[in-house]
């Protein structure tokens, strides 16, 4: 392909991103395609003789496009937000362009130096503490990983060597074998599974301790776990703490858990990955109190900041830890990891390295601090209008409201909200997943796409409603009908008992041609002040 063709199929391609993204609220927002749908399109080997771009392009229509879920598309409220803006597809597209592997200083200048000072705004945006940057004096730094995962993994490492080398400065008659084979790790059992995985991967057993009615792990769970291990001749070593948990989006609080991690020299990691973009607005930073006490902090702007996925900030007070964990060359740079031009390669696992500096500060310099704050600030508030109108039905319970994520049921049994979201994920308009909340089935409902507005959100509920009448009619429907029944309704009562009541009220129905009333139990939304009302039957179907 010249550079001429190039031009045209990057234009291409860009004119096609543009009119997915326009027609995105039009389309299913999941796939119907089946299982190895894909290997029946395309042929078993690869072409022979090179194609044409128009061709291709084509094929990504016809092909690949039908085998997408859209993520993007405002009915999409699964899992938590994957971030993507157009000033982040165009760095995205940039970062290709240049296509150098940042795996040194030199190995490409720019790279480095973006990433440092994007850090230093990134954790000038959240405020967090000034020794997590590499602006500040000492050995704090910044990094660009790629997934929290993979974060949670390089701080636990840190952690490792960190330990090892503590206790053998107390302890020189210990071997790092010793210590190795005895540390431990802990986190909540409302971390995110990453959690678990990075104990596995790094052989240190990781404890998942229940949690408060709020989803919080506390400290006194954390001591009794410690003492517990301690007295097994084990070494507690990492905490993995979070502000926005998976299920929920609970906030541990680093108030509480951090004095636990000092007192014990434990290196404390605290996993922000999807509501850490919050703490750009200063109304949520109470959330993050006590993150002084914190060894490592992360969290990902290609979650809920508008950064294309792969996107993982992550910082340490005292980066010499990584360093010296990742560091083959085993020489002790003087500081070099720190300042103008820290060796990133010696702080995360592979040698090469992307720019994702580069749509960072697209997107930091294109939205401003305050149009990151808009955003977050008017997908909680669409959060804020589910969970009302949630709440305003009186069949439902929202369990927890957290950021952009709601989780309710159906009141009951767990069958009917199981019920309630196989019949939604059916009908395939919106998209939402399921969650446990202690021993509870709930419907995670996530905010996910910058283009939701509030009309979809209300599609969203309608959505909900419309699959729960044949679950759990609601009074309308039941009224309805029976005064479909039985036409010879003529007037319905309240008892005024029940019109001092919000949610519960009594309903008779009075048949004219009946002596005997016949009495029925109704939850009904309306209210009446005062004494007893009469509505007639058409007044009666009207409120409805
Ligand atoms: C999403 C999530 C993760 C995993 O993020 P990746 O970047 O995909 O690895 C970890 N922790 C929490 C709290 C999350 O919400």
């Amino acid at each position: 392909m010249d550079v001429q063709q190039f031009r045209e199929f990057g234009k291409a391609a860009v004119d096609y991103i543009a009119d997915y993204f326009q027609t995105i609220r039009d389309r299913p927002v999941l796939s119907s395609v089946h299982p190895g749908y894909l290997g029946e399109l395309l042929p078993p080997e690869p072409p022979q003789s090179g194609e044409s771009w128009q061709d291709v392009l084509q094929d990504v229509d016809r092909i690949i496009m039908p085998g997408l879920t859209h993520w993007h598309s405002p009915n999409f409220h699964a899992y938590y937000p994957t971030a993507h803006s157009f000033p982040a597809v165009v760095g995205e597209m940039m970062s290709a362009g240049f296509g150098c592997v940042g795996l040194s200083w030199v190995a490409s200048p720019a790279y480095t130096e973006l990433e440092v000072a994007m850090m230093n705004w990134l954790g000038k945006l959240l405020h967090l503490p000034d020794d997590f940057l590499n602006c500040s004096e000492g050995p704090g730094g910044g990094v660009i990983q790629g997934s929290a995962s993979e974060v949670t993994f390089v701080a636990l490492l840190a952690a490792k060597e960190k330990k090892v080398k503590d206790l053998r400065l107390l302890h020189p008659e210990l071997t790092e074998a010793d210590i190795k084979g005895k540390l431990v790790a802990y986190s909540s059992d409302q971390s995110n599974s990453s959690v678990e995985k990075s104990g596995l991967l790094g052989s240190m057993p990781m404890r998942l301790l229940p949690t408060d009615e709020k989803g919080r792990l506390t400290s006194a769970a954390l001591i009794e776990a410690i003492e517990k291990d301690k007295a097994q001749g084990l070494i507690p070593c990492y905490v993995v703490a979070c502000l926005g948990t998976t299920p929920t989006c609970a906030f541990d609080d680093l108030t509480d858990l951090g004095p636990v991690c000092i007192r014990e020299n434990i290196w404390l990691h605290v996993d922000a990955a999807y509501a850490g973009t919050a703490l750009a607005c200063p109304e949520y930073r109470y959330l993050m109190k006590g993150v002084e006490f914190a060894d490592s902090f992360n969290f990902n702007p290609h979650k809920w900041m508008l950064v294309n996925f792969d996107c993982s900030a992550m910082w340490v007070k005292d980066a010499r830890y990584l360093v010296e964990a990742f560091n083959v060359e085993r020489i002790y740079l003087k500081d070099n990891h720190k300042g103008l031009a820290p060796e990133y390669r010696h702080w995360q696992i592979s040698l090469g390295r992307r720019f994702r500096a580069l749509k960072l500060w697209f997107v930091l310099r294109i939205y401003g601090v305050e149009g990151i704050q808009k955003h977050v600030r008017h997908q909680i508030s669409l959060a804020k209008h589910f969970e009302e109108l949630a709440r305003n039905d009186a069949r439902f319970e929202v369990c927890t409201s957290s950021m952009g994520l709601v989780c309710f049921r159906l009141k009951g049994n767990n069958q009917l909200t199981q019920d309630l979201l196989e019949k939604v994920q059916d009908r395939k308009n919106i998209y939402v997943i399921a969650g446990k909340f202690h021993g509870k089935f709930v419907i995670r409902f996530a905010i996910c796409s910058r283009l939701t507005q509030i009309s979809d959100v209300e599609y969203a509920w309608q959505e909900f409603l419309s699959q729960a009448e044949s679950i759990v009619p609601s009074n309308k429907t039941k009224i309805v009908d029976e005064i479909t029944e039985k036409k010879s309704i003529a007037t319905i009562e309240l008892s005024s008992a029940a019109c001092d009541n919000n949610e519960k009220s009594k309903v008779r129905m009075l048949f004219p041609d009946d002596d005997n009333p016949n009495e029925i139990d109704r939850n009904i939304w309306f209210q009446q002040d005062g004494a007893t009302p009469h509505f007639s039957l058409e007044d009666f179907t009207h409120k409805l």
